[in-house]
């Protein structure tokens, strides 16, 4: 039928979990259906690029799988057995289910829990308006960005940093725990304009060989965790070559004198022993830092998933301030522009009718909290009734057993509002479905640019769906949840965010697609001083007094290095669990998302780990062969895959596939764990030990 139709171009954002926030073209074709998805060419970060599984859209948006009518478990809980419902049953049950375990235990025992499934600032956020409105527990978000923003935040003072489409202007693009090739294409696209116009090099940083790493000029092959031992050596080696900007130093940073000192006992040999990666790549990493100033540090997300990754991040920033690559157009150090777009989101949230005394719940230990530590659950009342939005954390969170152990609770109320049936769902006790991007309205902020973006609704939901606005709104009118904006519209929410936040208005943004929100260059380059009284770039920070948005310190760490150093408090590896496991994005996928659809499972083939093929000849494993991970956490089997692009000792098993496609039905997450991060939460998902052995 596409094929005779000519559809209508209509242009919309990517809702995902991805810095790139791509502007998007989306073939509709009869208010129904949607064709090929298309990069917006006129998008100056987009460039009309973006990566294959969203090219596809159509085939989760038309997928057979999608959940269409709200179904209630008539088995036991996980039993997959569901009977259709009503809406309005549906929603009286929820109310009825929330009163009651308010009726028990108080307000707090109910915990409406989201995360990023969608990025859109309407229908990911409003869930903390009925939070807000009806006093239920507080929802402390960790799971991905809370070491990496603190560790940016703890050098420069503020979540921002040179445009990024200034790497095409670089002599060295820097591109260090991120595989922007499979998870954000867009930093390719201008890292590759700047080698291909101004014959500038890419270096690449990560734990294993993978695609972005392929088209490295020099890939740096590292263990993981050790990403701060790398930093220091290259400031070693700047100090020591004379390739220091003390000009700079002295005017834009705190304590200069004392981090080259602290450097002189950090050299490639040192860094070398503790990385793994000879002392010849470090030397040539700091070459090629020192030679060329103009360079972009594009730090990733990847790198910070370690126990010690907010010091790993701040050491790895600091590089840039040794050679003052802020001064230079194409230099200098970006890692998200959170702070750029000063966000009213008052009427999307209901922040004013917050009450601040309400507890708040770690994201990252919703085992811990379902299975009724104290701890976790911060003194107060058992969680006995959930609704969740945009997350799949029976997949996705760490300490899968204990999570599962939580989600088995015969007294635990789960409502899920999904796409599909996921492993989250098969586990509720009732399942609501939910809309995709193209079939509400949201407004979006770019993480890895400068844009604020529309997603208008382009086609009619399938089925029954409603969008997560649509539910709350609901749900809060049978709550007797008071807040006006449950009385607006997406569209209306979106038109009075803008306004409150001096964007303008919904209508100037329908017109003209996105508002490019880039400040000027010397703010950009902190040329007018960085965000801290005194205007320095602080190789010292006060780490606990790092000025983090995310309030609640799970850490007083009174061990945290006071200037850029190897922190060893990862789970290294010993005898018992000889190796250490990362749980790198695949390319298919997005966390859970796309593992449905048939051509990024088709890519994706099946649950792997890759393991060097010495460490694997020592073990009696082939390529291919089923072997049993396990650590304290518990035990998951898995196909091996032979692959030289590791260091010895290290593993890496490409995520998230759905606990289902697991032999054992286990999936990843077993392995990792959720004692939170330093100083401010979050989940060390790439920092596990674990041995290895051939399946029985
Ligand atoms: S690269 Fe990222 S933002 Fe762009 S379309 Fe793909 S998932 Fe979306």
């Amino acid at each position: 039928m596409n094929q005779t139709v000519r559809p209508r171009i209509a242009a919309s954002a990517c809702p995902h979990d991805c810095p790139s926030t791509c502007a998007l073209e989306v073939e509709v074709f009869d208010g129904r259906s949607i064709g090929r998805v298309r990069g917006a060419a006129e998008n100056a970060y987009t460039a009309g690029v973006i990566c294959a599984k969203v090219a596809r859209y159509a085939e989760r948006v038309h997928h057979p799988d999608r959940l269409l009518h709200p179904l209630r478990r008539t088995g036991a809980k996980g039993s997959g057995q569901f009977t259709p419902i009503s809406w309005d049953d549906a929603l009286d049950l929820v109310a009825e289910q929330f009163v009651r375990a308010e009726q028990a235990h108080g307000s707090e025992a109910v915990w409406p829990y989201y995360y990023a499934g969608t990025m859109g600032l309407v229908q990911r956020d409003g869930m903390n308006r009925l939070r807000h409105a009806k006093k239920y527990s507080g929802f402390f978000s960790t799971i991905c960005v809370n070491p990496a923003w603190t560790g940016f935040i703890a050098g420069t003072g503020k979540l921002a940093g040179p445009d990024p489409r200034e790497m095409a202007r670089s002599d060295l693009v820097v591109i260090w725990g991120t595989n922007p090739v499979n998870t954000q294409v867009n930093v390719m696209t201008h890292a590759a304009r700047a080698r291909k116009e101004r014959g500038a090099k890419i270096v690449a940083i990560d734990v294993y060989v993978n695609s972005t790493m392929e088209q490295a000029d020099l890939p740096v092959l590292l263990r993981p965790g050790t990403d701060g031992a790398l930093a220091c050596a290259v400031m070693h080696c700047l100090f020591r070559d004379g390739k220091a900007d003390w000009d700079y130093l002295d005017r834009y940073t705190d304590a200069p004198r004392e981090l080259a000192e602290h450097m002189r006992t950090r050299d490639p040999a040192w860094a070398s022993r503790i990385t793994g990666c000879p002392v010849e790549t470090i030397e040539e990493f700091a070459r090629l830092v020192g030679e060329r100033p103009r360079a972009y540090f594009r730090l990733g997300y990847g790198f910070s998933r370690s126990r010690n990754g907010a010091v790993n991040m701040h050491a790895a920033s600091c590089i840039a301030s040794v050679t003052g690559a802020w001064r230079h157009e194409g230099g200098g150090a970006f890692h998200n522009n959170g702070a750029i777009f000063h966000f009213d989101k008052s009427v999307i949230e209901g922040e004013d009718v917050r009450d601040p005394s309400i507890r708040m719940l770690d994201q990252s230990r919703i085992g811990s909290i379902l299975t009724g530590d104290t701890e976790a659950l911060r003194g107060g009342p058992p969680v006995t009734a959930m609704l969740i939005q945009n997350t799949n954390p029976v997949s996705v969170a760490p300490d899968q057993e204990k999570v599962k152990r939580g989600f088995a609770r015969d007294d635990l109320f789960v409502c899920v509002h999904e796409q599909f049936m996921t492993d989250t769902a098969k586990l509720a006790d009732l399942v609501l479905p939910a809309s995709m991007f193209v079939e509400h309205d949201d407004i979006y902020q770019a993480g890895g640019s400068q844009y604020i973006l529309l997603g208008p609704k382009l086609v009619e939901p399938p089925g029954e769906c409603r969008s997560n606005h649509d539910v709350i709104c609901a749900l809060a009118r049978r709550l007797g949840a008071e807040h006006r904006g449950f009385a607006m519209t997406a569209r209306e929410l979106i038109d009075a965010t803008l306004q409150k936040s001096g964007w303008g208005t919904l209508a100037e943004l329908e017109a003209n697609r996105w508002i490019d929100c880039q400040p000027d260059f010397a703010t950009a380059h902190y040329l007018n001083g960085f965000a801290y009284p005194g205007g320095k770039f602080r190789f010292k920070p006060d780490w606990p007094e790092v000025p983090f948005t995310r309030w609640h310190r799970t850490h007083d760490c009174p061990s945290i290095p006071p200037l850029p150093d190897h922190w060893d408090v990862i789970e290294e590896a010993e005898p018992e669990h000889p190796f250490r496991l990362a749980t790198s994005p695949a390319r298919g996928f997005l966390n859970s998302t796309f593992t449905e659809t048939p051509t990024s499972l088709a890519r994706e083939r099946r649950p792997e780990v890759m393991i060097h093929p010495a460490d694997a000849a020592s073990l009696g494993v082939c390529d291919g062969q089923e072997v049993m991970l396990g650590n304290p956490r518990g035990v998951v089997r898995i196909h091996a895959r032979l692959f030289d692009g590791v260091r010895r000792g290290v593993l890496i098993a490409e995520s998230i596939w759905p606990n289902s496609a697991y032999p054992d039905n286990r999936g990843i997450n077993t392995l990792t764990g959720s004692d939170p991060i330093a100083p401010f939460g979050g989940a060390a998902f790439h920092d596990n030990k674990v041995w290895l052995r051939k399946a029985q």
